[in-house]
């Protein structure tokens, strides 16, 4: 089996997250897969403990808003483990506990990554601290998020937003929404901006929540906004309209946050391993990765396969993060370890669920509910069709016009 080392001065980072995943995440997990729509109040106490172990932290925290590139990255430091790292890693931890959970816990949402990957650093200030969820899809624009309809109209000193927009993440608990819109929608996905909104702006109206086949402790809600004023300052980033610039400023925000998507993964992937594990030594069957696994018995045989494709997810995982930390251009790697996590989870849960059988299957274990959560983890931040083409691009030199 290959094993890439894990930095050493991010082991107590890691044993931390490990011992909250162990001890708050994994006790409450069953309890808010049922009780859809409740709020866990659990966590509150909790986010103060992890805003605590980032202040804390020298080498990076384990938060959402720690990706950040302009701090950590000059591309000329060689080899830095920094925030990037630390927070796949974290992530990875925490998802092993619930990856429900720690998508509605509180100031670690993605529009956090996205305010730390693209902010000034007066908006910083200015939202620093706060939780921040990210309004991209819309009822015609998912997969092609270039087609995005929520229109920003400049008006004095402000922008007015005009739109609809489902499947917000925490949208119902979060205090800030980034909300994707458009300056001018005739000149295409340049204009295509961000915008900070304040949950309680009364332009911003919840729709309703979902109800979904798994992560059913975090909300996920729909949104109408009608001339919903934001301060000119909300927009993240330059406000011009750079043509030859296109999507890029909008899709940095992607390079930092598929990594960590990809983590959630790894995490969810090896909670089912290790369960699976257990179940295999408690029925009497040994696991012998100095064997050849076609040697074995067939559930060796099968888990050995899901166990090497977990680590292969994981290693393109901490590659993608690392290159982020270190000013390195990461689209492509970005993609692969969101692409081959995102599947690998969904085969390596459903997989354990099969060599446990009716263990696998019933509620008494979690194995069935990490077999649910496991398929959003394949479809939001790109599904995997989405970054299996991202890759062929790449690597085929051809731009979005011609390969879509
Ligand atoms: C629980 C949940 C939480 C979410 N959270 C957020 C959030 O916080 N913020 C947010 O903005 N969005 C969020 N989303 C939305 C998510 O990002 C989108 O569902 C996703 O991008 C896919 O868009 P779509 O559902 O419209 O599918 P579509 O784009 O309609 O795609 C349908 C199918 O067609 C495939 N497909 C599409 N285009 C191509 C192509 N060119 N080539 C090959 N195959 C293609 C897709 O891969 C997919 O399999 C969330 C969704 C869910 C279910």
């Amino acid at each position: 089996m290959i094993n890439l080392e894990t930095p050493k001065k991010m082991a107590p980072l890691i044993g931390q997250a490990n011992q909250v995943a162990r001890e708050v995440l994994r006790p409450i997990s069953r309890k808010y897969d049922l009780a859809e729509h409740s709020y866990p109040k659990e966590l509150d106490m909790l986010a103060a403990v992890i805003d605590g172990m980032n202040e804390g932290s020298e080498n990076g925290g384990t938060g959402a808003a720690g990706v950040r590139r302009s701090s950590n990255g000059d591309g000329q430091s060689g080899n830095r483990n920094g925030t990037n790292l630390s927070t796949a890693l974290s992530i990875i931890e925490m998802c092993w506990g619930d990856v429900g959970l720690l998508l509605t816990m509180p100031r670690q949402g993605l529009g956090n990554s996205a305010i730390a990957s693209v902010a000034s650093e007066e908006q910083l200030k200015h939202y620093g601290g706060k939780w921040a969820a990210m309004a991209i899809t819309e009822p015609e624009a998912g997969s092609d998020s270039a087609s995005i309809r929520t229109t920003a109209t400049l008006d004095g000193e402000e922008y007015v937003l005009n739109g609809e927009k489902i499947f917000v993440t925490s949208g119902d608990r979060a205090d800030l929404i980034v909300v994707w819109a458009s300056l001018d929608r005739d000149k295409g996905r340049a204009a295509i901006k961000s915008f900070i909104v304040e949950r309680d702006n009364p332009g911003l109206k919840l729709e309703r929540l979902e109800h979904k086949l798994g992560i059913r402790a975090s909300d996920t809600a729909n949104f109408r906004l009608e001339d919903c004023r934001v301060p000119k300052e909300a927009l993240l980033g330059s406000p011009e309209i750079d043509v030859k610039q296109g999507f890029g400023g909008a899709m940095q925000t992607f390079d930092n946050t598929r990594p960590l998507v990809a983590a959630m993964a790894v995490g969810v992937a090896r909670a089912a391993l290790e369960q699976t594990r257990e179940c295999l030594q408690a029925a009497g069957v040994e696991i012998d990765h100095a064997r050849p696994a076609l040697s074995q018995s067939a559930a060796v045989s099968r888990f050995l396969e899901l166990e090497a494709d977990w680590e292969a997810s994981k290693l393109l995982t901490m590659q993608a993060a690392w290159m982020a930390d270190n000013g390195r251009p990461n689209s492509l790697q970005a993609s692969m370890a969101k692409a081959k996590a995102g599947r690998t989870c969904v085969e390596v849960t459903l997989g354990c669920v099969e060599i446990c059988g009716s263990v696998g299957y019933g509620e008494s274990e979690l194995l069935e509910k990490w077999a649910r959560d496991a398929k959003i983890l394949d479809i939001f931040e790109g599904t995997q069709q989405i970054q299996l083409l991202i890759v062929a691009r790449q690597l085929l030199g051809k731009s979005s016009a011609e390969l879509r």
